[in-house]
């Protein structure tokens, strides 16, 4: 389990519905090159920032 470096609440990744909580929201953007924004669900502050190719390359959504 990691914690958020700004509020110290506990996230994950995992979309498990019972610890929708504590999931790192996710906004995504870009159609080839994603890039993905990850934020802490209880105070809204960055964690983290990635990206990945999806779309028709990979088939991930
Ligand atoms: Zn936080």
């Amino acid at each position: 389990m990691a914690k958020c470096p700004h509020c110290g609440t506990e996230v994950t990744l995992n979309a498990n519905p019972a610890n929708s909580k504590t999931e790192v929201r996710r906004e995504v953007k870009g159609l080839l090159k994603k890039e993905v924004l990850y934020s802490c669900p209880s105070c809204e502050k960055v964690l983290g920032f990635g990206s990945f190719f999806g779309g028709v390359i990979t088939g991930r959504p």
